[in-house]
């Protein structure tokens, strides 16, 4: 398949298409500025870049959609041609109206847990679909035993397109990729660059991926960075990436993937580098009952 700067998009299950490369949104809300995702989102899209990763959760989600509006009412861009991931919260599984806390905690500090029935929550989202409000259906950190529960849900209307998980060259998730590529599933990677290492809430006993000889001497030989390598090698393997860059200079730089390309033997070499550790591991929550990792995958 031939890449390039302005298509890179690969074929869904359901007809629709989805740009291997999207932007992150996701900045610490706590130290982020106002008005930052709303200007880089803008930029972004100047770059060349049609796919965007957000969420409710991310607490800047309005600011993506009129960046997007913006970018739409200068003609710059079409709505069509945007795609734009959002996500549903944890608190707004059941269908009748939750809380207003995002993250609901008892009197002793305990997160307090919503009984989830996944095969529940995919028919009010398969509902959203068919009204129109929604026109592609994925799922984020399932493991293989929660992709099967749904695909093997009797009445199933739409199967999911795509599940957002961690992958980069230090977690280069070869059995989840293997099974979902058997279902027509695409693989979205979190923290394609090896995560921003906040150890608020990354794991950061693993080293930083970046500094990386290998992705770095394969950079040099394409007078790349070690950052565009770990891109460039999902990407070439079929894997969407979704690096976040709230910087103008590294905006532009994540997206110069599309001028070269890694040979058989580096893709080789870099898938070696997987040391099956997560950045992300949000052990807080590894009592709950849906708990996605304590599974091999
Ligand atoms: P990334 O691997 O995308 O890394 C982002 C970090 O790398 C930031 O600190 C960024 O800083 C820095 N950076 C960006 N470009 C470069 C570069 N070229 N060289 C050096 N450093 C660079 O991690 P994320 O955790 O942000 O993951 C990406 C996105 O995935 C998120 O923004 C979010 O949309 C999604 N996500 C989804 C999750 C899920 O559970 N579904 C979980 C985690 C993430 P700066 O901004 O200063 O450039």
């Amino acid at each position: 398949m031939n890449l390039t700067a302005e298509n890179h998009r690969i074929p869904l299950r359901d007809g629709s298409q989805i740009p291997l490369l999207g932007l992150g949104t996701y900045g610490d809300p706590r130290t982020t500025p106002k008005g930052t995702a709303l200007e880089c989102v803008k930029q972004a899209i100047d770059v060349g870049y049609r796919h965007f990763d957000g969420a409710l959760v991310y607490f800047n989600e309005h600011e993506v959609g009129q960046a997007i509006r913006e970018k739409i009412a200068d003609g710059t861009v079409r709505r069509e041609d945007i795609f734009y991931c959002g996500k549903l919260w944890n608190t707004f599984h059941p269908t009748e109206l939750p809380g207003n806390e995002l993250y609901p905690k008892d009197l002793n500090g305990k997160y307090i847990y919503h009984h989830t029935d996944l095969c529940a929550t995919w028919e009010a989202l398969e509902a959203c679909v068919d009204a129109g409000l929604v026109k592609s259906l994925g799922v984020s950190n399932f493991n293989r035993r929660q992709l099967q529960q749904l695909l093997n849900k009797p009445g199933l209307k739409h199967k999911p397109v795509s599940n957002q998980v961690e992958c980069h060259p230090y977690f280069t998730q070869p059995k989840l990729l293997d099974y979902c590529r058997h279902h027509d599933i695409v693989i979205v990677g979190y923290c394609p660059l090896g995560s921003s290492r906040d150890a608020s809430w990354v794991n950061v006993k693993c080293p930083p991926m970046l500094e990386d000889e290998l992705l770095m001497s394969i950079g040099k030989k394409y007078n790349k960075s070690s950052a565009q390598v770990a891109l460039r090698f999902n990407v070439q393997r079929g894997v969407v990436v979704i690096p976040k860059s709230f910087n103008p200079q590294r905006i532009k730089h994540n997206f110069q993937i599309f001028d070269f390309s890694l040979t058989k033997e580096e893709m080789k070499a870099i898938e070696g580098l997987n040391k099956n550790i997560r950045f992300v591991e949000l052990l807080m929550w590894s009592d709950h009952p849906e708990y996605p990792f304590h599974d091999e995958y």
